[in-house]
């Protein structure tokens, strides 16, 4: 669906490769089973993260991008989708490793990829059981508010969610739909408390994108929210600089000592410590095992 009609799908508008559904809506219980039910679903589709927020008008873009036109088109996102249903995609921490590089760009690529189907499976089961579903990726609003809303991670002083399994190597998709499900709630694992002591992402940052200090409603340009007073990135500055190195960058997703393999017991006990008083220990433990050092790229193939 690139550029025929005038779409990008998944950067620009709503991934749109569904079919039409059923005429009748299948009764899904309560909103906390029809919840589950649907959670359930998107794991088996392949999900990696699951949770659930109510529509929030304030995370909507005003405008969408017209290519052909080369400046605004309506964001036309129906009315009564009072559900975000988002979806969060583990990228592979070992290609994050090389950040930045063609490797580390393939896991962007792969996470986007992989969220392309599990949003469009998800959506078009909803709308096989009648209700309506609205499938976005880049597009159509903030991923990144909604993810902390559903109760998938925490907001970090890079601009990104940080979450209890992956870290921040995740990326975020959006179903918004009419179908009655049970919201989660915002979860606080100690994330907010690290990067008060924290400065990991915004020295690595080659652009000087993410700054030090305490939250504010500072804005860097027009690419920033109006009046949510948080920690907040120059945007503009981090791609001015991904188009010098003709690449994607995720230095910032690399350094942070949340980005970590939690299949690993030891990497368990460490968030455990991060989110204690002991914090500063498991800061100190992470600068002192060299975690988030930048790998090069020919040590992530195995020898020939
Ligand atoms: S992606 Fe790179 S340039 Fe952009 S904010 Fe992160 S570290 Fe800075
Ligand atoms: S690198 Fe440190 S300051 Fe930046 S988001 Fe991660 S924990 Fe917070």
């Amino acid at each position: 669906m690139y550029e025929a009609d005038d779409r990008r799908d998944g950067f620009l508008d709503p991934l749109s490769m569904l079919r039409d559904g059923a005429a009748e809506q299948v009764d899904l219980g309560s909103p906390e089973q029809a919840a589950a039910r649907i959670k359930h679903a998107a794991h088996a589709a392949g999900a990696d993260l699951v949770g659930i927020a109510a529509y929030d008008d304030r995370w909507t873009y005003t405008e969408r991008f017209s290519v052909q036109a080369g400046g605004p088109k309506p964001n036309d996102l129906p009315d009564g989708l009072d559900q975000v249903i988002v979806i969060g995609q583990a990228m592979d921490s070992t290609l994050i490793e090389t950040a930045p590089s063609a490797l580390s760009g393939a896991a962007t690529g792969m996470g986007y990829s992989q969220d392309a189907v599990v949003l469009l499976t998800v959506a078009q089961y909803l709308r096989n059981l009648g209700y309506r579903a609205v499938p976005s990726m880049n597009d159509t609003a903030l991923a990144v508010p909604y993810a902390i809303q559903a109760g998938l991670g925490e907001y970090g002083k890079h601009g990104l969610v940080i979450t209890p399994e992956f870290g921040t190597s995740v990326r975020f998709g959006k179903i918004f739909t009419d179908a009655p499900l049970a919201h989660d709630r915002p979860i606080s694992f100690g994330v907010r408390e690290m990067c008060e002591i924290c400065n990991a992402c915004s020295k690595g940052c080659p652009s000087k994108a993410i700054p030090d200090g305490p939250p504010t409603t500072e804005r860097h340009n027009r690419s920033n929210l109006v009046g949510v007073k948080k920690w907040t990135i120059d945007g503009e500055r981090c791609f001015a600089y991904w188009t010098r190195i003709n690449s994607d960058c995720s230095i910032c997703v690399r350094v942070c000592p949340f980005t970590r393999d939690y299949t690993r017991r030891r990497n368990r006990a460490w968030l455990r410590l991060a989110g204690s008083r002991l914090r500063r220990l498991a800061l100190w433990l992470d600068r002192r095992e060299g975690r988030g050092a930048r790998r090069q790229s020919d040590e992530w193939w195995p020898d020939a």
